[in-house]
């Protein structure tokens, strides 16, 4: 972003990412490169502090964020498994294992990235018999391992017209970081993937309303509706995928 840092435009950009990331997310510093160099003698902004400005000119100002916890935890819950096959494919492929076949690729590029990475089941099984107590299991197992983020996958079904990425977050708990993630992860898949972006929002579900940390619920898109699947039918497009994801969560954990 290119922001005049002696313009008004500047303070209330600061003053913005003050109030709706620094209260949401362990963010300790921003970092600040103007014309491709980095300031750190202006970089520092805390919650409590402001931008110290010693700046001689206007320039190209880029602003990363830099969380408190630089390799976060992260739960991903591929959807369903086991005796719970969900949605079916246009040409028989399950949504359980669509799910775990992204799931396992943005393991490996997450871990790559420095994070520790949790799933909640790496095999073609359910994690109980109790669809209410296997759904509050994928939670908990957030829960107990004080995971930052916690990311279920899914795949949609419906009529063959329909089509289109979607996220949802709880209502209750961590809101607006939610949202952020949710937001993040969904533009990329829509922009790199041709797959329309459908409407992110609350949405109370099992998963997400057990968890008590930044929890969000993605359905990648129809794998009822012939375009959308065309970005999953194949092992290398779930890799594609997964790659995608994990540049949203790139975006919103490190900020790039
Ligand atoms: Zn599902």
């Amino acid at each position: 972003m290119n922001i005049d840092p002696y313009s008004t435009e500047f303070d209330s950009f600061m003053w913005s990412l003050k109030k709706t990331i620094f209260s949401n997310l362990d963010v300790n510093q921003i970092i600040i490169k103007i014309d491709g160099q980095e300031l750190t003698t202006i970089g520092e902004y805390n919650y409590e502090g402001g931008i110290k400005r010693e700046i001689d000119e206007s320039a190209n100002i880029s602003v990363r964020l830099v969380p408190d916890v630089p390799n976060p935890v992260i739960v991903i819950d591929p959807g369903h498994g086991g005796i719970y096959n969900h949605a079916v494919a246009i040409d028989g492929a399950l949504e359980k294992n669509i799910a775990l076949d992204v799931a396992l690729n943005l393991k490996n590029y997450l871990e790559a990235k420095g994070a520790t990475v949790i799933l909640t089941r790496s095999t073609d099984t359910q994690l109980s018999n109790d669809l209410n107590t296997d759904l509050k299991m994928r939670a908990d197992i957030a829960n107990n391992n004080n995971a930052n983020m916690f990311i279920s996958i899914h795949c949609n079904g419906g009529v063959a017209s329909s089509n289109g990425v979607e996220a949802f977050w709880d209502s209750d708990h961590d809101v607006s970081t939610s949202k952020r993630l949710a937001n993040e992860i969904t533009y990329k898949i829509s922009s790199r993937h041709g797959i329309s972006q459908r409407y992110n929002r609350e949405n109370n579900l099992a998963v997400l309303r057990n968890s008590n940390m930044t929890a969000v619920l993605v359905e990648l898109g129809f794998i009822t509706n012939a375009s959308d699947y065309s970005s999953l039918d194949s092992l290398a497009d779930r890799d594609a995928m997964a790659y995608s994801m994990y540049l949203g969560i790139r975006n919103f954990w490190w900020g790039y």
